[in-house]
């Protein structure tokens, strides 16, 4: 009897799974194992909302696996002690896993491949798991990456893929493997009240209601805030319940500009994990320095409580930091505004506002999230890396009537769509009714200081 151990990471799904479906070929039996590594914890990657998140990921997988005659083992402890004993306990041969990209993803697969190495068992990672097409795949010539989105974009879409792989039919896992309890939701301190429901099974379902509904539509919606009609699919993506190989397929079936769209935006997934593999440092050090003296925690204090309370007194701006709390999750033409607003206009440091992030964004996501921070902050892949967005004009061309400002913000719930961007024009009596914040700063005034920090740096 052969046996072989799946280590699931950022991939919690049966369909389109290759690391499970090569397991199941090699092996008689396999062990889908789940690691709680203390080290996420110790990283802090491991929020209330995430946390959350993936306690219905491992749910869902456990009970699809049942449903094939077998279960999901989770363990807690250092991966690579882990992945050994649960490997020595069934005589496994082989581990099969998926590659990652950040430097925790780095260490984890050394670790392993010495532990299980000294045991003689053979560790297997593969690719194009996490995203489409794997990181370094495709790069231009005399460079292991791309640094820009188009020239990657075009060499991204000439890549074949592979077909879909099916979810399997049985899954047979030995006895002798102990596991504990998976995690559950239930009673976990501290989520966003409308956090979404985790899973691949819920994730299949909002792909297929969303793709129904309003694909066709997105190239031509997906900025407008009100309308919502994104797919919200960022946290199943993040933790691999949906696969990015099948979603592509599932859009190019349905054809059209809207599925074209949607593919583009999968583009700028791996195009952030390609450029992370390539600069694990990019997480935390400026991709491309301007050597820019942010103001930092201590120096701006007020300003960053503020922002993180949505009480800037720009109500596109913090309608999206409110959404960001009550939901765990924004829509991106916010993440942008509100990003741009915190490095720029108030010129603060992007790691603190990633950060902020980082703490409650369920698809919070190392590669993603601090990539576009510093896409936004003029330190990363932005070819225009100065430009700064007025929060006033964004709102008025992607909230024209204020119904996302009205929805995050109820301070202005009864304001009208001339200056619901804008309620500093409003009479001093109504705004003293109001009970909303008057503005940070200036807008000209943070914008001399970004300008005049530009000129310095
Ligand atoms: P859709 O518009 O439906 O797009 C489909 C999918 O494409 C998304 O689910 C996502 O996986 C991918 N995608 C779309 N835009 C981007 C992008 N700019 N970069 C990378 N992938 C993209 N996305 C995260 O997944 N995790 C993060 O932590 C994260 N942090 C961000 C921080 C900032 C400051 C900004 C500006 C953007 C961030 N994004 C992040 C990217 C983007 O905002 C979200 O992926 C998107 O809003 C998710 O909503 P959706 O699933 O409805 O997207």
């Amino acid at each position: 009897m052969t046996v072989a151990v799946v280590l699931f990471t950022a991939d919690l799904r049966l369909h389109d799974h290759p690391p499970l479906h090569a397991a199941l070929r090699a092996a008689d039996e396999v062990v889908p194992l789940f690691v709680r590594d203390p080290a996420v914890h110790a990283a802090g990657f491991d929020a209330p909302n995430r946390a959350a998140f993936l306690a219905d990921c491992l749910a869902d997988l456990d009970s699809s696996l049942r449903r094939r005659g077998g279960r999901l083992v989770v363990r807690s402890g250092p991966v690579a002690r882990e992945v050994r004993a649960v490997a020595a306990d069934c005589g496994a041969t082989e581990v099969h896993m998926a590659a990652g990209v950040t430097g925790y993803a780095h260490r984890r697969e050394e670790r392993l491949r010495r532990a299980l190495g000294a045991d003689g068992v053979r560790l297997r990672v593969h690719d194009a798991v996490v995203t489409a097409v794997a990181p370094g795949a495709v790069a231009p010539t005399g460079s292991d990456h791309f640094a820009v989105f188009t020239p990657y974009f075009r060499r991204w879409s000439g890549q074949s893929l592979r077909g879909p792989l099916p979810a399997p039919r049985a899954v047979r896992v030995p006895d002798a493997v102990r596991g504990e309890e998976p995690p559950s939701r239930a009673g976990m301190p501290g989520l966003s009240p409308q956090l979404a429901e985790g899973g691949e099974t819920a994730g299949r379902a909002r792909f297929a209601r969303w793709a129904r509904a309003d694909l066709s539509r997105y190239e031509e919606h997906h900025d407008d805030l009100a309308g919502d009609a994104t797919s919200r699919l960022s946290p199943y993506l993040h933790f691999g319940a949906l696969s990015p190989v099948e979603l592509i397929h599932r859009a190019r079936e349905r054809g059209g500009a809207g599925a074209e769209a949607f593919e583009r935006q999968l583009c700028w997934r791996d195009f952030h994990h390609q450029v992370l593999a390539a600069r694990p440092d990019a997480s935390v050090r400026d991709y491309r320095t301007r050597h820019d003296r942010w103001r930092g925690a201590e120096e701006a204090a007020g300003d960053i409580a503020a922002w993180r309370e949505g009480r800037t007194g720009y109500p596109l701006v913090d309608a999206g930091l409110r959404q960001l709390r009550t939901e765990g999750w924004m829509h991106n033409r916010a993440r942008l505004v509100v990003a741009s607003f915190l490095t720029k206009t108030l010129y603060v440091d992007w790691r603190i506002g990633a950060r902020h992030f980082l703490d409650l964004l369920v698809d919070g996501d190392i590669v993603n999230n601090q990539l576009n921070w510093q896409w936004v902050a003029g330190t990363g892949t932005d070819s225009r890396p100065h430009r700064v967005l007025n929060p006033v004009r964004q709102g008025r061309r992607y909230d024209p009537d204020g119904t996302y400002v009205r929805r995050w913000v109820p301070e202005l719930a009864g304001v009208g769509a001339e200056t619901v961007h804008e309620p500093w024009r409003l009479p001093a009596e109504r705004r003293a009714v109001l009970g909303y914040p008057e503005p940070l700063v200036g807008l000209a005034d943070g914008l001399a200081r970004f300008r005049q920090a530009r000129e310095r740096g």
